[in-house]
């Protein structure tokens, strides 16, 4: 089968779906390209110059009006917004149209982040982010998008969802966004369509039982479950969400729509009630394939509440005590609220209440990272990390430098700088006051400490 052809399976069994007419507008759309889309950082702000349009159903959201070089803008390095496909914003307005209570929230498919920087946002300083990934290369691009987002409010987790066991009840929100047959990256991504077949179709929606009956015990009674998938067929959507009823006492969740969004509610009769599903076809949204549906555990389900200990033991995590804390609080900038913990010689700061929860987390599953990484300390003074500065946290204490779009892009770039009137030590180095990272001024020399594996190649 050429690259660039429908697999003959998938075109009987989209005209099932959508009817042999409406079919004749799906294919065409196939050949339209694709909408450029980015999500705004609203703790980054900035000034995007791009030519760009809203997205109706998210508030941070834009259609571009071409696709720009996102290496060539500092800006996108300092995480002021995210790449990321229109319809899957949509959750966007499912966390704000239902008002869903913010909390602890899992992100249990996540890299490489795109959905885990849209809830972190949601949450803000209000909760905290479990985003999880159970490939290890892909934790790795996991973990550089949630520092480049730096809201400080995420734990970054390598595991498989069989590791959740022990967190059954823990969550007010679990987000699936399960690795799916991707019909609806066919516009997108060529190789998909090439990849497709009915049985892979039934590979996949034989995994998404699995990682949704792990997922569904993982909502506290009162919480959310979202499943999501980038693919139309019934078996990786329909199916799924009939099985989560079978399986869990789940109650329907409806989604209100504003009709000219062009997306379509299918109903899914069950025991329990009519449970809603929502697609997103490419002939009628402006934004690729997508599916998503929102079920909510009763009130009265399972609750676990992380305990409250004394003392905490872990074979590398330590707490910093009370005193040290509040100095560093303090020397940090922060509103008081921060809690310290030392890896190995390495200070972190978690914010806000959320503490027990990082710490039974830590008990259970393997963090990759959590908070926000400060840096190490020798004899006072701050050796600061990278995620410190791309952090939204204050970098009190600090000379800054602006730069302009050359200098910024040759730091990133990991050359060379030089400047005059700079003071010594340690400078954070800002574009459009969006701090991009770390140089050490030496006296005779100039020190980019700009991460060698983030660094701009070309
Ligand atoms: N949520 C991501 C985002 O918005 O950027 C995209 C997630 S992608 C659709 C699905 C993810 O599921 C992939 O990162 C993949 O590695 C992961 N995955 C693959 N097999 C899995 C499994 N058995 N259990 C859980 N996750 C799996």
């Amino acid at each position: 089968m050429a690259e660039n052809q429908l697999p003959e399976a998938f075109e009987s069994q989209m005209q099932a779906l959508v009817g042999p007419a409406e079919y004749v507008l799906f294919k065409e759309s196939l050949e339209r390209p694709t909408q450029t889309s980015i999500r705004l950082n609203w703790k980054k702000p900035v000034d995007i110059l791009f030519s760009k349009r809203p997205i109706p159903w998210v508030k941070d959201g834009y259609f571009l009006e071409e696709r720009p070089s996102f290496t060539g803008d500092p800006t996108f390095h300092a995480g002021a917004y995210y790449v990321q496909e229109a319809s899957s914003m949509f959750i966007s307005h499912i966390l704000e149209s239902l008002k869903i209570p913010k909390g602890v929230y899992l992100d249990m498919a996540a890299a490489p982040g795109g959905k885990s920087t849209l809830l972190s946002s949601y949450l803000g300083e209000e909760g905290l982010l479990v985003a999880n990934e159970v490939i290890a290369a892909r934790t790795q691009i996991l973990k550089e998008n949630v520092i480049k987002w730096g809201l400080g409010n995420t734990v970054v987790t390598h595991n498989d969802p069989e590791h959740f066991s022990p967190l059954d009840g823990f969550f007010d929100l679990v987000l699936v966004d399960a690795p799916c047959s991707g019909e609806g990256m066919f516009r997108k991504d060529p190789l998909a369509r090439a990849e497709w077949s009915p049985e892979n179709v039934l590979l996949c929606s034989a995994r998404q039982k699995r990682i949704v009956d792990k997922a569904g015990e993982l909502v506290k009674g009162g919480g959310y479950l979202l499943y999501a998938t980038c693919t139309f067929n019934e078996k990786e959507n329909e199916e799924i969400l009939r099985f989560l009823t079978e399986e869990f006492a789940f109650e329907p969740v409806r989604i209100p729509l504003d009709p000219s969004w062009g997306v379509v509610e299918t109903e899914v009769n069950t025991e329990d009630g009519t449970f809603y599903g929502y697609r997103f076809f490419p002939h009628k949204v402006a934004g690729e394939g997508f599916f998503i549906t929102a079920l909510r555990r009763p009130e009265g389900a399972y609750i676990q509440v992380a305990p409250r200990n004394k003392e905490f033991k872990h074979h590398s995590l330590k707490r910093v005590g009370e005193k040290e804390s509040v100095e560093l609080e303090q020397e940090v900038g922060g509103e008081g609220t921060g809690k310290f913990y030392l890896l190995q010689e390495t200070y972190f700061r978690m914010q806000g209440d959320y503490t027990q929860e990082l710490e039974k987390l830590a008990q259970v599953l393997s963090v990759r990272y959590f908070g926000v990484e400060l840096g190490k300390k020798y004899q006072k003074e701050w050796v600061p990390s990278h995620e410190w500065a791309l952090s939204t946290l204050p970098k009190n204490g600090f000379p800054q430098q602006e730069l302009t779009k050359e200098e910024a892009l040759a730091f990133l770039r990991k050359k060379d700088l030089s400047f005059t009137d700079l003071p010594l030590g340690w400078v954070l180095l800002t574009y459009q006051k969006l701090s991009l990272g770390w140089i050490k001024n030496l006296g005779n020399r100039v020190n980019n400490y700009y991460p060698k594996e983030w660094r701009i190649r070309n």
